[in-house]
């Protein structure tokens, strides 16, 4: 044990050492990531996430009282680093339409404990907000884009998207220091894999760092199916074909993507595989959603009300029991256990993405 005065210093919260080694799940997973999602509106319709057809002009989005308050979110983002969480990625629905976002980023940035706060955008706000994000304290941005050609980009974003807004975007983004940049390209086929190498060869060089992600069944109303999956094996091998690749280690465990080098220098590119190689053996990521729900799994059936205790008087201990009994009891691992029947007839209903991010 070191002596008092140092760990005092060190442990956020001030609670004893023995308190801050990282709270397990039943399969032996540490709580290392808390994603934050901030409101269920999104200014795309991304057919994957949140197709126009269910999620039309007439939709009841979440109203501002059922939203959790930036100081609860505080709350859950202190007790949640309490059990061994160190990397807070905020994400939606659409982040960036939060306007206030930049003093919550603040009060985030200023708890200690917190090693890493990224953030998922689609880009189309990012251009105007980069630098305030920085000067508030976030430490980097993820930017999902999908293609770089206008009509694929176009469609994929439910008629919605503007590419060159994304790519100014992540350009300010670069400008502000919120990089190295990663870009999140969700890979379906026959809609967009014919578009791959143009987006890799835009972006190879640049240091921003692009992540081809297997199309996956998430929610229950993006129709997927099996048959429109591209596995990374093979998006590996056709792009080894035009530049050279070698693999790379991960920058840490749990890391969701499969690294890779171009042996020319030109940069990194990462497989997200969840469909062909699940990696739910070292999965530490728990989800908590804009109306106070927390999940442990992007493929929940069910989640935990937080909003109840947290304006029903809980104090921080009881908050932090509350956190530590659900991920202890916590054995998820759907997509080791996903069998292609059992994703394309939605047998379990799902949490929708858009409700708790990627
Ligand atoms: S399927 Fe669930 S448990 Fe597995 S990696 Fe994804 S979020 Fe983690």
């Amino acid at each position: 044990m070191h002596n008092s005065q140092m760990t005092t210093e060190l442990l956020p919260n001030d609670l004893p050492a023995e308190m801050l080694q990282p709270t397990v799940d039943a399969l032996g997973r540490p709580l290392r990531d808390l994603r934050i999602s901030l409101l269920d509106q999104c200014n795309f319709r991304c057919p994957y996430c949140m197709p126009e057809a269910e999620f039309h002009s007439e939709y009841e989005f979440l109203k501002r009282q059922q939203r959790l308050t930036y100081d609860e979110i505080i709350r859950v983002a202190a007790a949640a680093i309490d059990l061994g969480v160190s990397k807070i990625r905020l994400t939606g629905g659409e982040p960036l339409l939060d306007k206030n976002i930049g003093s919550l980023i603040e009060r985030i940035a200023a708890l200690p404990g917190v090693q890493d706060l990224a953030l998922t955008t689609n880009g189309m706000l990012l251009a105007g907000a980069a630098e305030k994000l920085a000067h508030a304290g976030l430490h980097r941005v993820t930017v999902s884009l999908d293609s770089l050609d206008k009509d694929v980009f176009r469609s994929m974003s439910g008629g919605r998207g503007d590419l060159d807004k994304v790519l100014s975007g992540i350009k300010a983004a670069e400008s502000a220091g919120l990089g190295p940049i990663k870009i999140n390209v969700v890979v379906q086929k026959g809609v967009n894999d014919h578009t791959l190498l143009d987006l890799l060869e835009y972006f190879r060089g640049s240091g921003n760092i692009v992540r081809l992600i297997e199309f996956m069944d998430v929610g229950n109303c993006n129709g997927w199916r099996m048959n429109q999956v591209v596995p990374s094996r093979d998006l590996l091998e056709k792009i080894g074909q035009r530049w050279p690749l070698r693999p790379v280690g991960k920058n840490y465990a749990g890391e969701v993507a499969r690294r890779y080098e171009y042996v020319d220098g030109a940069g990194e590119i990462g497989f997200i595989s969840s469909v062909t190689e699940p990696f739910c053996g070292d999965c530490s990521r728990a989800r908590l959603s804009a109306d106070g729900m927390l999940y442990t799994c992007l493929f929940a059936n069910q989640g935990t009300d937080l909003r109840e205790p947290l304006r029903n008087g809980a104090d921080d201990d009881e908050l932090r029991d509350i956190l530590s009994s659900i991920w202890l009891q916590r054995a998820d691992r759907y997509s080791e256990l996903r069998t292609p029947e059992l994703a394309e007839h939605h047998v379990l209903k799902k949490v929708e993405m858009y409700r708790i991010g990627g």
